[in-house]
């Protein structure tokens, strides 16, 4: 047994041995090797994993064609066709190793103390009518304090409180009867109840004209823009061409205030902000010449709004009604029913300056609404009231500060409760 299994395993052994000395040592080095993609692609067995057999990347890499190096390259934002011809330059060494994608860096967290103080669009708007809100309610506070029942004597002195705060003397005497008629019907038991009838009176008597802008579907909507020097006319088209050019509109703007070169460049400069078109002439330009392109202009460019400001040095009717009439006239001539807003621009500081103004234009200018300027800082707002209730325009606009998102489109009910809040 122990003889039989010597035999079997020395048999074994040199079938071992004769195979061994059979197979040569580096088989690869002798086989001929196909090509790279069969070094590549080849199983194992076809091509054991030697270093000699792998190309190296670089070459690998270096060695694609160049159309796909190109394809892969980000793309600049001008196409190649648009961009100067650059002499050849030999193409930079590509990294060996792939990028790295660096997992994206957590943005620094916003300020939330900051986020949270910025104040909301209705004490923006409150803020803006603080001095008109101390000049009528903390003074009509004041005449309540303590006042066990409200008589006419207690309307007089109210009487006086509104005119100062420059309600005018028609809103304020037709105001004044109103409530005396209340006071008959007991309906004024206290201070409250006076306040709160002030309140709904001013509330009917602005709702009585209000009326938003809408811009109508006619193309391009045109918005000629009246009202004397410095009243804030331009910085007005500014916002109202942010405000519509933030809808998505495209607007053109028309400097038709060539008295001035710097109104134009002001006017300029909001458009570059806005991103407006302009049309504007050289400085003492005939404004009729600047309408007419400005329309011609707005028309083949499918403007959808088209704002003209104007100069504000019309002094005397006379002269307003000319500069007016030759304005309108190339309007109408150039696009048939324009224009289809003419906002007179009044500043709320100047409280009864700015009632004669409504007056002025309204009789010269065919005034169809009404921009209400720097009502922050002025404790004349009552003027808003007695602008709308006299001339019986609607109130448009309020500009309550000087950046863009201190023009309110005018609503009576969120004007009268930010104002007696
Ligand atoms: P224009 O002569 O009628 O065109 O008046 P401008 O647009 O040049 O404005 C005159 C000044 O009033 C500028 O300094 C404006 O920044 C300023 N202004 C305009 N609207 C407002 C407003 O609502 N509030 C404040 N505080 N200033 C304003
Ligand atoms: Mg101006």
């Amino acid at each position: 047994m122990a003889e039989e299994n010597k035999g079997f395993f020395k048999g074994l052994l040199d079938k071992i041995a004769a195979v061994v000395k059979e197979t040569p040592q580096e088989p690869d080095k002798e086989k001929p090797v196909s090509g790279q993609g069969a070094a590549r692609s080849g199983t194992p067995a076809e091509s054991p994993l030697t270093a000699e057999k792998w190309t190296p990347i670089e070459n690998a890499w270096s060695a694609r064609p160049q159309a796909q190096v190109e394809t892969t390259l980000p793309v600049e934002t001008a196409p190649a066709s648009e961009l100067p011809a650059v002499p050849a330059k030999p193409a930079a060494p590509t990294p060996l190793v792939a990028p790295v994608a660096v997992p994206p860096v957590a943005p620094p967290l916003p300020a939330p103390v900051e986020e949270a103080a910025k104040p909301s669009f209705f004490e923006r708007l409150k803020r803006g009518l603080s001095k008109t809100h101390e000049s009528l309610v903390g003074r009509m506070d004041a005449l309540l304090l303590g006042k066990k029942r409200i008589d006419t004597d207690t309307l007089e002195e109210l009487e006086e409180i509104l005119i100062t705060a420059d309600l005018g003397v028609k809103t304020t005497v037709d105001l004044i009867r109103t409530l005396e008629q209340r006071l008959k019907r007991d309906e004024l038991q206290d201070g409250a109840a006076l306040k709160k009838a002030l309140k709904e009176e001013i509330l009917i008597r602005l709702m009585a004209h209000s009326a938003p802008l809408e811009l109508s579907g006619r193309t391009p909507f045109v918005i000629l823009v009246i009202g004397v020097n410095g009243v804030g006319k331009t910085t007005t088209i500014g916002k109202l061409a942010a405000k519509y050019a933030g809808d998505g509109k495209r607007v053109l703007l028309a400097a038709g205030d060539t008295f001035r070169a710097a109104a134009a460049e002001q006017l300029e400069l909001w458009a570059k902000r806005v991103g407006a078109d302009i049309v504007r002439h050289k400085e003492g330009a005939d404004p009729s010449a600047v309408v007419f392109d400005a329309c011609k202009a707005a028309t083949a460019r499918g403007c959808d709004v088209l704002i003209i400001d104007t100069a504000g040095r019309m002094h005397t009717k006379v002269n307003l009604m000319e500069e007016m009439k030759k304005i309108r006239r190339v309007l109408t001539r150039e696009i048939p029913d324009a224009p289809h807003e003419t906002l007179l621009v009044l500043d709320a500081a100047t409280g009864q300056n700015a009632l004669s103004q409504a007056k002025l234009f309204k009789e010269a200018a065919f005034v169809s609404g009404v921009v209400l300027t720097k009502l922050d800082g002025s404790a004349k707002g009552g003027i808003v009231v007695a602008v709308s209730h006299e001339y019986a325009l609607p109130i448009r606009f309020i500009g309550v500060g000087e950046s863009v998102e201190d023009l309110r489109e005018f609503d009576p009910a969120q004007f009268v409760e930010a104002l007696f809040q």
